[in-house]
């Protein structure tokens, strides 16, 4: 991934994106912004007690980074689902309710999710032009948003996942994330037992992997091309937030995704 420092602004693109006119991304830090710890500095969350003013001004600030205006920008109220909605220019500057995927071919649409923890997708259909973002965490993950996410861009763009690229964002990562029964209860009605989904602590509690069981996901439906972001939020916490490993009380960051006019 390339790492993009713009007057304190960090944020990282992958080279897979990057190199691919007819987009536009940004995985954003919680580096450049106004807000206060514990919420420093570049939070765009709304309802984690961060004051709604410095919100909107980090949020403008996050536009500007990519060249969006703000009229441009569709959201959504994330509640680790696993519904998708297509979006485009009737819903721009909308919070779409209940939705934890985001799809668009306007190139006058950009798509914006926050997280802490975590695993942003990034999808990218480059014959036709048309993008969605995903937000999983583990109950999103059991409920296979990814796959929901794929199947909702064939439906919608006849999109083959054999030429989909897909981008894994920062979460939280299997060094970091010790999870109870109830998650292993979960994984083990949703995935086969011989997908590795966790390792074992030598006091006896379990990771999970996140990223692991979302690219397992994608790969059954026949998704070949990742990139993957090589940070764990939980590790990477002055570069990113974790809701883990600040016990709640943190900021979001910003994932963007819009196709763009070919230049
Ligand atoms: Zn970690």
């Amino acid at each position: 991934m390339l790492r993009n420092s713009q007057q304190g602004v960090v944020y990282y693109q992958y080279d897979s994106f990057r190199n691919s006119s007819g987009l536009r991304h940004g995985v954003f830090t919680r580096l450049g912004g106004q807000s206060r710890p514990p919420f420093a500095s570049l939070n765009v969350s709304h309802t984690v007690g961060d004051d709604n003013a410095v919100v909107d001004a980090n949020q403008e600030t996050v536009f500007r980074a990519l060249g969006v205006s703000p009229g441009q920008v569709v959201t959504a109220h994330q509640v680790h689902g696993c519904r998708a909605a297509i979006v485009g220019r009737r819903e721009a500057g909308q919070v779409i309710p209940e939705t934890d995927a985001l799809l668009t071919n306007d190139p006058e649409t950009m798509l914006m999710l926050r997280f802490a923890d975590c695993l942003p997708i990034l999808f990218y259909d480059p014959r036709h032009r048309a993008v969605a973002l995903a937000h999983a965490g583990w109950r999103g993950t059991m409920q296979n948003v990814a796959a929901a996410t794929v199947r909702a861009m064939q439906a919608a763009y006849h999109t083959d996942p054999a030429e989909l690229r897909v981008g894994l964002g920062p979460c939280i990562q299997v060094c970091c994330y010790q999870v109870g029964e109830e998650v292993r209860a979960a994984a083990q009605r949703a995935f086969p037992a011989s997908v590795p989904l966790f390792a074992r602590q030598p006091d006896g509690s379990y990771h999970f992997d996140l990223a692991l069981a979302n690219t397992w996901q994608l790969q059954q439906m026949g998704v070949r091309c990742f990139e993957t972001a090589p940070f764990c939020t939980s590790c990477c916490v002055d570069e990113f937030y974790s809701h883990r490993r600040e016990r709640g009380r943190t900021g979001r960051f910003a994932v963007l995704l819009g196709p763009d006019r070919m230049s």
